[in-house]
């Protein structure tokens, strides 16, 4: 209950008005109810005093009207100035009913402002704790409102007025056109605004902003856009940070993959040039006989020339796997990426007596990724399942599947090791994670985070004998729409 203190001059100038009414009442002759007075006092009173103090003024009041009537007319009813004093004594008790209730009013009101008061500056502090802003856009005129801290987003004072020209001024000019048309789109009242776009400060500060708002109507039925604006800078930068660093790992992981594919690589680089040297030869051959062959030495540079360009292409290929570079999402056939990374592996998978057997579901529709990391991907799956083969308890047999399972492109690759124990199942794709004396169980979770990167899913389940490794990756909707 909000405190009156009335002022000590206020209070005995109250007081003394109360007297000189008192005086005016007893001891003069006007014929009027000049104890009505008093209402002024009362009510002069109850905006100054406590209630307890406004209702003993009251009483006093009516005493000394009483007080005034017995003083100039003793104990004799005199029906005019008894008439008067009665009405004056009604006017103090009906004033001071409604003075007590004006009080309560106005106590709530003070208390309902308090509150609300205390709540701006909970929200104002809340704002400024979660970097969030609010504001309002009212459809038919365009006029907006902002929280103090949405201005401080835009890198305005906090009492800068807002508006759509100040909102632009400070955005990134890349993203104003997506800006003009999310608030055109507003203007229109188009439903539910929720999008992200970057804010270049004077300072030259670049902020990333992600806006939400809704459409809600005013008492007047019409349109307005009630939403949040929110700085996600910190969290934007930690996103790029934690991309690259997932680049920079896939990388580092691909660099010593290739290490441990020595073999295969150099038998891949070999294989051109081995046919390049005979074919050189045989060339020779058909020259350098009395009657030089001319046909057979054109068909011989002619196979000189397919394996040189045979030879780039692998090279070309291996120095992307080596290469640092931003993943690059291209449309990818996936039944060409396992024909060529079987071939890459070629050495890898002719070390054991093994089974391969290649299951490529014709006229898959294509898919939309990075070639170098879907192939590392592969390559990891392949060279686990190698791995989990290589000791020699049963026939080892390898099998690569790709399948069309509804809106998604499937590949699994199985093996007939010995399989994946129900313990560690939940944890193949943890970080670190390696049942291998020399493994550093990177791999299945870099294989992890490159689907996902993808919108794809990875899985791995027992299929006695031996394991499965899945992974289904999403078809784009051009290319489910072209199928229809
Ligand atoms: P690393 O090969 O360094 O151990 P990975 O992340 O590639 O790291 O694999 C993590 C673990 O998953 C392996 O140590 C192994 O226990 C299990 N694993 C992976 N592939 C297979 C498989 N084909 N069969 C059985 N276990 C597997």
């Amino acid at each position: 209950m909000p405190r009156r203190q009335g002022h000590p001059a206020q209070s005995a100038a109250l007081i003394l008005l109360t007297c000189a009414i008192f005086a005016v009442d007893a001891f003069t002759r006007l014929d009027t109810a000049i104890a009505v007075m008093y209402i002024v006092v009362l009510m002069l009173a109850a905006s100054a005093w406590p209630r307890r103090a406004a209702l003993a003024l009251s009483v006093a009041c009516v005493l000394l009207t009483m007080g005034a009537y017995l003083i100039a007319h003793g104990f004799t009813l005199h029906p005019s100035p008894a008439g008067r004093a009665l009405v004056s004594i009604a006017a103090i008790g009906i004033a001071t009913w409604l003075a007590v209730k004006c009080q309560d009013t106005l106590d709530r009101l003070r208390q309902r402002q308090d509150a609300l008061r205390r709540s701006e500056a909970f929200l104002a502090g809340a704002q400024r704790l979660t970097r969030t802003g609010s504001f309002g856009i009212k459809v038919p005129d365009a006029s907006m409102v902002w929280s103090e801290e949405a201005a401080r987003i835009f890198g305005y004072s906090g009492d800068a007025a807002p508006s759509m020209e100040r909102v632009l001024e400070r955005t990134l000019p890349e993203d104003r056109a997506a800006v003009r048309e999310a608030f055109g789109r507003a203007l229109a009242c188009e439903g539910q605004i929720d999008f992200a776009h970057r804010l270049l400060l004077p300072d030259g500060q670049l902020r990333h902003v992600h806006v939400l708002a809704e459409v809600s109507r005013d008492e007047y039925g019409d349109c307005e856009y009630l939403g949040a604006i929110t700085d996600i800078t910190e969290r934007v930068e930690a996103e790029q940070q934690l991309h690259a660093s997932q680049i920079q790992l896939a990388h580092a992981a691909r660099v010593s993959m290739l290490g441990e594919l020595a073999a295969s690589v150099a038998h891949e680089v070999n294989q051109p040039l081995t046919a390049i040297l005979a074919n050189a030869k045989a060339a020779r051959r058909w020259l350098g006989r009395p009657e030089p062959d001319l046909p057979e030495t054109m068909a011989a540079l002619d196979g000189i020339v397919q394996a040189s360009e045979r030879a780039g292409q692998v090279i070309r290929r291996i120095r992307a796997l080596a290469r640092r570079a931003d993943p690059e999402h291209r449309q990818l056939d996936l039944n060409a990426l396992v024909t060529e990374t079987i071939e890459l592996l070629q050495r890898e998978l002719e070390r054991a007596p093994l089974a391969l057997r290649l299951d490529l579901e014709p006229g898959l529709p294509a898919v939309v990724g990075d070639r170098v990391e879907l192939q590392q991907v592969l390559i990891n799956l392949i060279m686990n399942a190698l791995q989990a083969m290589a000791a020699p308890r049963t026939p080892a047999r390898l099998e690569v599947r790709t399948y069309r399972d509804g809106e998604t492109v499937g590949l699994s690759v199985r093996d007939s090791g010995p399989g994946i124990a129900d313990a560690d199942s939940a944890r193949l794709f943890e970080p670190f994670f390696s049942t291998k004396s020399d493994g550093m169980g990177l791999g299945l979770s870099i294989c992890r985070s490159i689907i996902t990167k993808h919108g794809g899913q990875i899985g791995a389940r027992s299929t006695p004998p031996g394991s499965t490794f899945h992974v289904e990756l999403p078809v784009p909707q051009e290319a489910h729409a072209h199928e229809q």
